[in-house]
């Protein structure tokens, strides 16, 4: 099965995408493993575009699309969940592409949706986030996280503050964007008849099994 997902920000710790990828039995890979694989193993493409991160520029679609159609080589025969990409409908066009040329189409496209009172349920969780002062490898969500002392790191005692990027405002504006992002990809993909609508409330196992259920109808 091949299909892209989109999921909102924040939900990275109950790991729906990763439940989903089990359930389905195909692997997952999002745009970053892709490049990051290229840049490890030092090819061609891998150089190219060390080059224009080093440079300071955004990477360009064209090279984008090469990433991808290098990573999706590999993957499509077996299936995979492609997550976060495409971001734009050219990089979907070219995506489209990438894929009759593998003739590999996709199944589906999965938009992980929150109600807008889900959405901020997790801007206030994820607003709430604090990190030690001592180590910044200790973060809490002190209400998932039950600290045994309120403003205190449970693991060292250092004093938990919360970090600049990881206030409301800017978890309110990464919504915003996302939404934005997604708009004109939901209706690219809709007019194709690929776009399935899951809704992403409950825990992971939920969500994956809801999400299985309506990919399956989908396909039918
Ligand atoms: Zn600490």
């Amino acid at each position: 099965m091949r299909v892209v997902v989109f999921e909102a920000p924040g939900g990275g710790r109950d790991d729906t995408v990763g439940s989903l990828a089990r359930a389905l039995s195909v692997p997952r890979t999002s745009i970053g493993n892709v490049m990051r694989a290229n840049l490890s193993q030092g090819t061609e493409l891998g150089n190219r575009v060390t080059e224009i991160m080093k440079s300071g520029s955004l990477v360009p679609d064209e090279i984008l699309t090469e990433v991808v159609r290098d990573g999706l080589h590999r993957m499509a025969p077996a299936g995979f969940l492609l997550l976060g990409y495409p971001r734009t409908v050219s990089l979907a066009l070219a995506l489209d592409d990438v894929l009759r040329e593998l003739d590999a189409p996709l199944d589906s496209v999965l938009d992980l949706r929150l109600s807008d009172a889900e959405v901020e349920r997790r801007i206030r969780r994820l607003a709430a986030r604090r990190r030690c002062r001592k180590d910044s490898g200790h973060r809490f969500e002190p209400e998932m996280d039950q600290l045994r002392v309120e403003g205190a790191c449970d693991v060292c005692g250092g004093e938990l503050y919360q970090h600049e990027d990881e206030t409301e405002i800017r978890f309110r504006s990464a919504f915003m964007s996302y939404e934005a992002m997604l708009e004109p990809l939901t209706q690219h993909y809709a007019r194709q008849g690929l776009l399935v609508t899951v809704d992403a409330v409950g825990t992971s196992d939920e969500i994956s099994r809801r999400a299985v259920a309506a990919l399956q109808e989908h396909s039918l």
